[in-house]
């Protein structure tokens, strides 16, 4: 019950300057959030790789109101890539972005945030790694696929993701397991009505296992977004099924969320690649970990108090 209120609170003025400011509240934001410059996550991504695992880069952020932030938002993903050049990762360290904070909600949006993450998308083939994009809430989706559709004819590798919860995305996991797409597959995060999406958890689970066959029988490159141990024991199983080999699909999980589950299932072998983000607009992202699981605003709450 607690998960639609958090939501909520997650698109308010007021709760985010309390919650900024709060005592407390930091410790609990390191627990997701990798830190707040490039030059704090560079060693995070170093150690991660060192353990065997990928990353992809979130520099946290969204609904931003002005075309100046729309363009700070392509320019420090663009810096993040020049620190990444001097790593050689390649492919094991890609990026994440969110349209909402390259200006697809203002005036011309969807033109305005193609035209700021392609040289992103440019900028990340020329150093061999590639960008997926993020699935916000459902009003955003159809500006999303094409985006992402449009990039692909240059980019084809540009990756994006869809969320089991909308009644919508069986059709869209045809549609892009069919074109080849890198796809992940997420339950979903945002506040959704009951006429686009599912309520129940156990309907979204079993909408999430009909999608992973889906991709999992199709010619696109599934990545399986999720800590729910079912739900990965599950997309072995399917992958077995399918005859694909352990490089032919990818596990992703959250940054600071089961992250013994990360070094294990890479040392089974497995492709784990970990969504880390970092920045100091982090208040949306924090407030999904928290309506994701209750027991967080519990902990939340006693570091507040215990300040
Ligand atoms: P759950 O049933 O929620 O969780 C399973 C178990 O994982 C829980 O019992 C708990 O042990 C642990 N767990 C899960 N979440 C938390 C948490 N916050 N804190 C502590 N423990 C937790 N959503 C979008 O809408 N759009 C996106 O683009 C998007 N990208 C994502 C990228 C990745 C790599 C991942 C892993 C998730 C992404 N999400 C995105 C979030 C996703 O939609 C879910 O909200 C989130 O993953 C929780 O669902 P779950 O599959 O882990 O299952």
């Amino acid at each position: 019950m607690l998960g639609p209120v958090i939501l909520a609170a997650s698109r308010s003025d007021q709760m985010r300057r309390f919650v900024s400011v709060a005592p407390g509240t930091k410790q609990v934001v390191d627990r997701f959030i990798a830190g707040e410059t490039v030059e704090h996550v560079v060693p995070i991504v170093l150690d991660a790789t060192d353990k065997g695992l990928e990353v992809t880069l979130d520099v946290v952020g969204e609904d931003i109101t002005t075309r100046e932030q729309a363009c700070a938002a392509r320019d420090a993903y663009l810096d993040l890539i020049a620190h990444l050049k001097d790593l050689g990762l390649g492919t094991k360290a890609e990026m994440s972005v969110k349209l909402s904070m390259f200006g697809q909600a203002l005036e011309d949006g969807h033109e305005l945030a193609l035209a700021n993450v392609r040289p992103v998308v440019e900028a990340a083939a020329a150093i061999g790694t590639t960008v997926t994009l993020d699935a916000e809430d459902h009003t955003t989706l159809d500006s999303m696929f094409a985006i992402h559709e449009e990039l692909r004819k240059d980019f084809p590798q540009t990756g994006c993701v869809i969320q089991a919860y909308l009644f919508r995305t069986e059709a869209d996991a045809r549609r892009l397991a069919a074109s080849g797409s890198r796809v992940r597959i997420v339950k979903g995060a945002y506040k959704e009505p009951a006429s686009v999406a599912h309520q129940d958890k156990g309907e979204i689970d079993k909408a999430y296992v009909r999608i992973m066959k889906i991709l999992m029988e199709g010619d696109g490159y599934p990545m399986i977004g999720s800590h729910d141990p079912r739900l990965i024991a599950i997309a072995q199983e399917l992958a077995r099924r399918a005859g694909r080999k352990l490089d032919e699909y990818e596990f992703q999980m959250l940054y600071g969320i089961r992250s013994d589950e990360h070094v294990r299932l890479a040392a089974e072998g497995h492709r784990m690649r970990v969504y880390t983000a970092y920045g100091t607009d982090w208040y949306g992202y924090f407030m999904r970990r928290l309506a994701e699981k209750p027991a967080n605003l519990l902990f939340f709450g006693r570091s507040i108090i215990t300040k």
